[in-house]
């Protein structure tokens, strides 16, 4: 089994490629493979290896001036889900393309467990995915609303149109919580008062909670792309592209033209040998596609979980 971690920390760092260097040189050196960002504003990284090196790599960050307070959100994988370490400077290690946002006026953290009590006692509220379309599509919590945009630095522009009273008591969340740790901050400064966060974002959620009033699965930033969240209810939310039945798993299509990331069953796979449409399965451009292999670790987490395999109904709840 592989440890994979995924963090952030906003703590001013004042020479960014000197940074950068050293880490990388520690990273290379213990082996570690994943993707780090770093700024002025601070560190961003998801990575993934064995026990020791994600010890040693935790331990390293915990010594860094200014970084001794990291969290670090932690799942097992039976493989590494990253072809190589990507270790680079960034404008920001998350991007929103507003100046000027500051994490020390986000807002208010809720930890998993009181979250979840919001979720059960209260109904006056509004719940924002602050996630991607593509990520929320086959996973979310109960009433969240979710933003159609492509890319975290259209959330401003959504925000100016999405017409949310600014007396409502906010509630956000994403995966691992950075992205609310700035859209947060935007609220806040355009008025709204009482906004909240969940502390950890939903990996650290499905940790403490189970998943509960999640429905789906959460997308992920690394070759998994999809995990479990709630082993209550292993239930799709969408549909294959391709066959139009229940699925929640993503593939990259196998032309390399068109590498579009697309919901797709197994079944559907197999049937367009892993392409989207057609006309990618007719290009020249089409690698050899092993559904055998793209689709192992997605079989797994129904193994893992007691459970078959098999098509599932979609479920009903939005
Ligand atoms: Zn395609």
């Amino acid at each position: 089994m592989y440890q994979v971690i995924l963090y952030y920390n906003f703590q001013p760092i004042e020479d960014p490629e000197r940074f950068c260097k050293a880490h990388k040189k520690f990273c290379k050196e213990i082996g570690l493979m994943g993707r780090i960002y770093i700024s002025e504003e601070g560190l961003n990284g998801t990575a993934a290896g064995t026990d020791q090196q994600i010890e040693e790599y935790k331990n390293y960050v915990w010594s860094l001036p200014g970084f001794d307070d990291t969290e670090f959100k932690q799942e097992e994988s039976d493989y590494i889900p990253f072809p190589r370490l990507t270790c680079k400077v960034r404008e920001e290690i998350v991007a929103l393309h507003v100046d000027d946002v500051n994490p020390e006026n986000g807002g208010k953290y809720l930890e998993p467990e009181d979250w979840r009590r919001v979720m059960e006692q209260e109904d006056d509220y509004v719940m924002i995915d602050v996630r991607n379309n593509y990520e929320s599509k086959i996973g979310h919590f109960e009433g969240a609303i979710q933003p159609d945009v492509e890319n975290f630095y259209d959330f401003p522009q959504w925000l100016q149109e999405a017409d949310i009273p600014k007396n409502k008591k906010v509630l956000m969340y994403c995966t691992g919580g950075i992205r609310c740790e700035k859209f947060s901050v935007l609220m806040k400064e355009e008025g709204w008062e009482d906004v909240n966060q969940l502390h950890g974002g939903i990996l650290r959620y499905a940790h403490e909670q189970g998943g509960k009033h999640f429905k789906g699965k959460c997308f992920v930033f690394d070759d998994r792309l999809v995990v479990p969240v709630n082993p209550q209810d292993l239930s799709p939310i969408a549909r294959c592209e391709i066959t139009g039945k229940p699925a929640d798993t993503y593939i990259n299509c196998a032309n390399m033209e068109c590498n579009k990331l697309f919901v797709c069953s197994e079944e559907g796979a197999r049937q367009m040998e892993g392409c989207c449409t057609e006309e990618c399965r007719q290009s020249e451009y089409k690698r050899p596609f092993d559904p055998e292999n793209a689709f192992r670790p997605f079989r797994k987490w129904y193994n893992y979980f007691g459970e078959e395999f098999k098509e599932r109904e979609v479920s009903a709840a939005k």
